[in-house]
């Protein structure tokens, strides 16, 4: 037998419900923030995430599906190509490529779709996953800097978790520092972790060479201890990278935007600058982060575009729909009534009256004439039908019919042109 392949699974009813719900939550709110869809391929050159994830990331180093492709003629060398692990930077590739920095303002941009890392799969992490995020990006002189961005972006989270219902969530919030004071941190951590990193990990090793603030990152328990000790990014923040994370703060209070400051808090990929955070809920165990986000100023130049800062982030749709499924049971539509055609001929009818039922918005499912009323009844009560409506030749003819409710067994005849009006009435 074929399956899915590991890591990736397929979404099935009733469940697509809660995610299309999650979606449709998400254009409303993003709507009301000025923000417009843009949808950018699912692959890219393998160089974009170089580039704009960064070399050294987890990301990168061990976890693209990443494939040479076809020349066009045999001898031709193939152009690398790489399934999008992230989105923004081919957001910010089309930025550049479209040249959207002569639109007026700043281009507020949101995104929804599949993003592929070779992770080791397990409840809420997948190899196929799907991201919700949204990027806030411009020239400087459209005010794309201003720590009023980064407060706004956190606050249009925060009434999209409170409008989906997901109250208990944490907002951590962290600054990384800036290309003017990370080299000063960068040397401070090298230093601290002087001769320990010997004790630690591989990847420790590694990161203390080429990229000290990766350390931050690294989940192996036996490392935690060490990385207590570090030295802290806010402890080293310049005057403008202080004062920067100084009004988000303030904006956030004024707006009663709750949040925790988590110093350790690094994000998985290189470009982040600033303002880093991430919103976790309790209910989802170890892979406890819903999103994750930042402002990472630079990027653009990164991909040999215009000086344009940004701040966007990340939404886990299916750490979402989990932490959703753990507050409440999955919201289905309840189906209102199963048509039970009673006879040879009553298909028609009853697809008939099922389209005159549908079309006042009741939820309506269809049985066959060649059941027998008896399995009729049974299948409409497994579906959790509220009520069976009997469909027979004599039923047709006077115009009226027999209106079971499954629940209590009452059957009542209601005429044709009071029946949606009775199905849609709640017990
Ligand atoms: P990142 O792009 O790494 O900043 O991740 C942003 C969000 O995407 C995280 O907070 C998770 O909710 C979600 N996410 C990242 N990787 C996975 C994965 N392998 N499976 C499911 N969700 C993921």
């Amino acid at each position: 037998m074929i399956k899915a392949v590991r890591g990736t699974r397929d979404l099935l009813p009733p469940e697509t419900e809660t995610w299309n719900r999650v979606e449709a939550a998400a254009r409303d709110v993003f709507r009301a923030y000025g923000f417009h869809e843009i949808r950018t391929p699912v692959f890219e050159e393998t160089q974009l995430f170089a580039r704009g994830v960064g070399e050294e990331t987890d990301i990168v180093a061990k976890e693209m599906y990443t494939w040479e492709d076809r020349g066009r003629a045999a001898s031709e060398k193939g152009q690398s190509l790489t399934l999008r692990p992230e989105n923004t930077a081919g957001v910010v590739r089309a930025y550049i490529e479209h040249k959207l920095w002569e639109r007026p303002g700043l281009q507020k941009l949101y995104y929804m779709g599949p993003q592929f890392r070779r992770e080791r799969p397990q409840k809420g992490r997948y190899r196929q996953f799907y991201q919700i995020g949204a990027e806030v990006i411009g020239p400087p002189s459209a005010g794309s800097e201003s720590p009023a961005r980064d407060a706004e972006v956190l606050e249009m989270l925060a009434a999209l978790l409170d409008r989906l219902g997901i109250r208990d969530w944490t907002l951590e919030l962290n600054s990384v520092g800036c290309a003017h004071d990370r080299p000063v941190y960068n040397e401070a951590l090298r230093k601290a972790l002087g001769e320990n990193v010997a004790r630690m990990c591989a990847d420790c090793q590694r990161r203390a060479e080429t990229n000290p603030l990766r350390v931050l990152d690294c989940k192996v328990p036996e490392d935690q201890p060490m990385i207590a000790k570090l030295p802290r990014m806010i402890d080293f923040l310049d005057d403008a990278c202080r004062a920067h994370f100084a009004e988000v703060q303030a904006i956030l209070h004024s707006l009663a935007v709750p949040f925790v400051i988590n110093p350790r808090l690094v994000r998985g990929l290189d470009y982040y600058r600033k303002t880093a955070f991430e919103f976790t809920h309790g209910a989802l165990g170890a892979q406890n982060a819903i999103l994750g986000g930042g402002r990472y100023d630079g990027l653009s130049e990164a991909l040999g575009g215009p000086k344009a800062p940004g701040i966007g982030f990340a939404i886990g749709e299916d750490r979402l729909v989990l932490s959703l499924q753990a507050a409440e049971a999955a919201a289905t539509a309840p189906l209102d009534a199963y048509l039970a055609p009673l006879g040879p001929g009553m298909n028609k009818e009853a697809a008939r009256l099922a389209r005159e039922l549908r079309a006042q918005n009741l939820v309506v499912e269809l049985g066959d004439e060649s059941f027998r009323l008896k399995k009729s009844l049974e299948t409409a009560s497994k579906l959790g039908a509220r009520y069976a409506v009997i469909v027979g030749e004599n039923e047709v003819a006077a115009g009226a019919f027999a209106v079971k409710e499954l629940s209590t067994g009452t059957q009542v005849m209601v005429a044709r042109a009071d029946l949606a009006h009775a199905l849609a009435a709640r017990g």
